[in-house]
């Protein structure tokens, strides 16, 4: 169990998912660049944020609810939790920007949402849905046994780096062309040469050298 001082940001799972030097320059070095994907997403969110909570067809519908989970160390917000007045399990519901990715960023988000719900009401959460703006309906998201071990595995991980303070060296794939901070990465530059900080002073270093010999 962790202590209330060491949760850290449930959203972080989804950009470790994604890639772990992605996470360690957001969550470690304190970096961030919006491109558009993030600005649509952070749009989205900030309507969904703004909405009221409301009860309809038999259901109440509880917005930005803060959750958090002392057994995986995390804390953050759940877009929307749908309470049935039946007395059924409550199904987390997150909304994004896009169609669904390729691999399970955005259900291990919502599988820790789930888990922290859980852990909070102490009752099952067994399924919940995620919105695509693109498509304009939503997706149902079973919360099954691999489902939960992955997220479980990957909020370990998180606090693993996030006290080993190292931001993992990059690696050249694919994704790194839709990633908001490939500017500030430098995966073809940087190599296995260390934090994209230590890059940024090398950089920094060597124009001054440049500017002295000019000068
Ligand atoms: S540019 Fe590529 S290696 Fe760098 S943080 Fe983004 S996804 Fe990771």
């Amino acid at each position: 169990m962790y202590a209330e001082a060491d949760l850290l940001p449930l959203s972080g799972l989804q950009h470790l998912a994604f890639c772990e030097r992605q996470w360690a320059l957001i969550h470690v070095e304190q970096q961030w660049e919006e491109n558009r994907l993030t600005a649509e997403g952070r749009v989205l969110h900030k309507t969904v944020d703004s909405g009221v909570d409301e009860t309809r067809d038999g259901v109440r519908m509880v917005r930005s609810l803060a959750v958090r989970s002392f057994r995986l160390g995390v804390t953050g917000k759940a877009d929307v939790v749908e309470f049935p007045l039946d007395g059924s399990p409550p199904v987390p519901v997150e909304y994004k920007r896009g169609r669904p990715k390729s691999e399970p960023w955005d259900e291990i988000q919502l599988c820790a949402q789930a888990l922290c719900l859980e852990e909070m009401l102490d009752r099952p959460v067994t399924e919940g849905a995620i919105y695509y703006a693109t498509r304009r309906r939503r997706s149902v998201i079973e919360f099954d046994a691999e489902l939960r071990q992955r997220t479980e595995a990957m909020a370990a991980r998180m606090q693993e780096l996030f006290h080993s303070g190292a931001t993992p060296a990059p690696v050249l794939t694919p994704r790194c062309r839709s990633c908001s901070l490939i500017e500030i990465c430098q995966p073809s530059a940087i190599g296995q040469r260390g934090s994209a900080r230590a890059f940024f002073r090398r950089s920094v270093a060597a124009v001054s050298l440049r500017e002295e010999g000019q000068s």
